[in-house]
């Protein structure tokens, strides 16, 4: 099981424990939290409350103080609240003690409760994502990873069925099995479909290396340590799907996740080998650490076989990103401005910056291979989060078509606001949103 810390948060008509109440002197000043200790305090500026409420809640647990009532005078209560519970989460799971203190926060006014809820659910779906992010590689190896999320899905309206080793390969998913095949852990394939409307589907795509020491291709170094996360992808498409059940999104949605675990052994693939993809092409493996894009190709082909509305996929796919962007906003690209355009403002609504990358033609001539059609990398080392892009591209051609690289974003090194140190659960509320202003 994975433990989800809780916070209780209810709407009331009369405020219990320390009540906290939000003040706007003027039009320019910043709004203040008042505490009923007659304490002023800025948590946060006008327009982001999100930040409040992640600020507030570092704020009343620095205090000591374990029941606080809000009234928030017109301030969205749904992102005070997710921001309270974003940054109230802990991966908790392997500590033998824990003494973390919940703090019961209460909403004054009662019509406020669907935003609050609708918070709850989006907070229970991030954590969902970090939760599996934060997972080591020994408790989730593929088929385990693929099974605690069907366990995840009981009672929800989303359907799961998991590809194992001898149907990926009977079915020609040779970048899955080659990917994999290193590892005594099989690959896997996991597909959930939630329909929520009528129409053709949204197919959503997410690397899940559930570990990468980069195969022969040997990582050097510290950076292979937090390797366990490079499956972050594959849940926060996880917890995408569970959201759009959750919150009933209106719409059909696919999740796809090939999951895989990239390590060096006898029967790792090798640099230079040659190999056929779910689509057909072929693909020379010039650099065994390039695998996201082998198993992300083969999942957007499979995922074009659900004649799909769109394809997102979200990878931690290369370091360059986290050199472009660091790790605060993600890279996004596609073969669709309309679609590439929607997602950027989704993440504008949501806090979760992306910044758009070109895909321009001329950088199609560094992934075309010599004794294959394509190789996963370029041989020279420039604009490496791009030409991961760029040898996505022709697997996604014929369906619009946008990936997001969250390398960066996908994890952190220490607490920022509502992101907590380790797995963050970056892309689910975008891609909610996304899901739901179409
Ligand atoms: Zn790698």
């Amino acid at each position: 099981m994975l433990i989800n810390p809780k916070l209780l948060m209810d709407c009331v008509s009369t405020p219990k424990g320390v009540v906290v109440e939000a003040v706007k002197e003027d039009e320019k000043k910043d709004i203040t939290f008042k505490l009923s200790l007659d304490e002023k305090k800025i948590l946060g500026s006008q327009g982001d409350p999100l930040k409040w409420g992640a600020r507030l809640i570092k704020f009343l647990k620095a205090n000591s103080i374990e029941e606080a009532s809000l009234v928030l005078n017109g301030l969205s209560a749904e992102k005070v609240a997710l921001g309270a519970k974003l940054a109230s989460y802990k991966f908790a799971k392997y500590l033998t003690s824990n003494e973390a203190k919940e703090v019961k926060l209460h909403f004054v006014g009662l019509e406020l409760e669907d935003e609050v809820n609708k918070a709850q659910a989006l907070s229970e779906a991030v954590y969902l994502a970090r939760d599996l992010g934060n997972e080591p590689a020994i408790s989730v190896p593929p088929l385990t990873f693929a099974k605690t999320v069907s366990e995840k899905m009981h009672g929800l309206p989303v359907e799961v069925q998991v590809l194992e080793e001898e149907e990926l390969r009977k079915e020609g998913f040779g970048g899955i099995i080659a990917v994999g095949k290193g590892s005594v852990n099989p690959p896997a394939l996991l597909i959930m479909k939630y329909n929520g409307g009528s129409g053709k589907p949204v197919v959503l795509v997410g690397k899940g290396v559930v570990f990468d020491a980069g195969g022969l291709n040997l990582k050097v170094g510290g950076g292979i340590r937090g390797m366990y996360m490079d499956k972050s992808g594959a849940s926060d498409v996880v917890g995408t799907i569970f959201a759009a059940a959750k919150l009933k999104i209106k719409k059909n949605v696919i999740a796809i996740a090939p999951l895989v675990e990239n390590i060096p052994s006898g029967n790792a693939v090798r640099p230079g080998d040659v190999i056929k993809m779910y689509s057909g092409k072929t693909v020379e493996v010039a650099n065994t650490d390039a695998e996201g894009r082998l198993i992300l190709a083969d999942a957007i082909a499979y995922g074009k076989t659900y004649d799909p509305e769109e394809i997102v996929d979200l990878a931690t796919l290369t370091g360059a990103q986290v050199v472009a962007l660091g790790t605060k906003v993600a890279a996004v690209m596609g073969n669709d401005e309309h679609l590439v355009s929607s997602l950027i403002e989704a993440g504008k609504r949501t806090e979760e910056p992306l910044w758009q990358l070109p895909l321009f033609e001329l950088y199609d001539e560094l992934v075309k291979g010599d004794r294959s059609d394509l190789k996963n990398i370029s041989d020279t080392n420039e604009a490496g989060s791009i030409i991961g892009g760029a040898f996505l591209k022709p697997f996604a051609e014929g369906a619009p078509w946008a990936h997001i690289d969250l390398a960066g974003p996908a994890m952190l090194n220490s607490d920022w606001e509502w992101m907590t140190k380790g797995a963050t659960g970056f892309g689910v509320r975008l891609l909610i949103d996304h899901l739901s202003s179409q």
